[in-house]
């Protein structure tokens, strides 16, 4: 998948969120605060992300552009930095602070949002990944365009930028919508498309000796602790458990006919919701 400049003009400045996201999901819960015990798990760049990161550097590659990767977490978060400036990003920025642990969603958007009126003010476009692998609440990047008071378009596909428009492809339900809204302005990545590119360790030894990293706390951002972390997070995790799976087995035997029929007869309503949604998005797709 391509992005296409129509025209070059000033340079386009990029903001791109990652968060770092734990390797493996079978990790242990902090049952009282009901967060991840992620201090013991190894980290990775969360894959919508790479995604969205994937976006901006095609970006970047037909224009002149400049890209920040920015993210908030322990500091140990800073590795994912690091990858994106193996990968074409600029510069990073990591907010690390344990007065910001266990922010929720809302509070997560108007740190990243502090931090983006105070370091990059000029921005022109935001790229999020539409969700993460953690936590897949979807909420951060929406939440952040509101912050921002910016338009913004969650779940997209592809985008083309000209002038100060950008133009957005993103598949809803069977449709494939096109909209266009106005810059600065901010998108969350499907992991459909963008198929990110992989960080040689030359590269990411150069980043490391690179000093493109800046690292900012509460105080740096003018952040009052009653507005940050847990405490002020409205959103509580009530518990967390691994959902069970009910399914029956069902066996029918006898002759083709006669199991293609019982088939029909028992499940002929589901087999035709499903058959007309194939052949909406096959017709679409054609
Ligand atoms: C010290 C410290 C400890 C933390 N510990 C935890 C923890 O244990 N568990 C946990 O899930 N979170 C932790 N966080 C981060 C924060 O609480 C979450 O990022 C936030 O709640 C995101 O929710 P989500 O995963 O549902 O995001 P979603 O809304 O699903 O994320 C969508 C997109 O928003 C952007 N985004 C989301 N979070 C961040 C971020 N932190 N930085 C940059 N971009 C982001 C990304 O582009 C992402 O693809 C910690 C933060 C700090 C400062």
């Amino acid at each position: 998948m391509d992005v296409t400049v129509w025209q070059k003009k000033t340079m386009l400045k990029l903001i791109v969120c990652i968060k770092q996201v734990p390797m493996v999901s079978e990790l242990p819960w902090d049952a009282r605060t009901g967060t991840l015990k992620r201090e013991i798990a190894e980290g990775m760049m969360n894959p919508a992300c790479k995604h969205a990161l994937e976006a901006a550097l095609q970006l970047k590659h037909k224009h002149d552009a400049h890209i920040t990767a920015l993210t908030m977490g322990p500091t140990m978060a800073g590795e994912v930095l690091y990858e994106a400036l193996t990968l074409g990003a600029d510069q990073g920025i990591l907010l690390t602070d344990k007065r910001m642990a266990g922010a929720d969603t809302l509070v997560t958007s108007l740190i990243l949002s502090r931090a983006i009126k105070k370091e990059c003010p000029d921005f022109d476009l935001i790229l999020c990944g539409s969700q993460t692998s953690d936590s897949e609440t979807a909420q951060v990047g929406p939440q952040l365009a509101e912050e921002l008071d910016i338009p913004g378009a969650a779940y997209i596909e592809n985008l083309e930028i000209k002038n100060r428009t950008i133009r957005i492809k993103r598949l809803a339900d069977d449709f494939l919508e096109t909209l266009e809204m106005d810059l600065p302005g901010l998108v969350t990545v499907t992991t459909g498309n963008f198929h990110p590119r992989y960080a040689s360790l030359g590269g990411l030894e150069d980043a490391f000796n690179r000093d493109d990293i800046k690292t900012l706390d509460a105080d740096s951002l003018g952040l009052d602790r009653k507005l940050i972390g847990i405490k002020a997070s409205p959103t509580k995790i009530l518990d967390v458990f691994s959902p069970t799976a009910n399914k029956e087995n069902i066996v029918i035997k006898g002759a083709v006919k006669k199991i293609v029929e019982d088939i029909f007869e028992t499940y002929g309503d589901k087999i035709g919701g499903a058959m007309e949604k194939d052949l909406k998005t096959h017709e679409h797709n054609d």
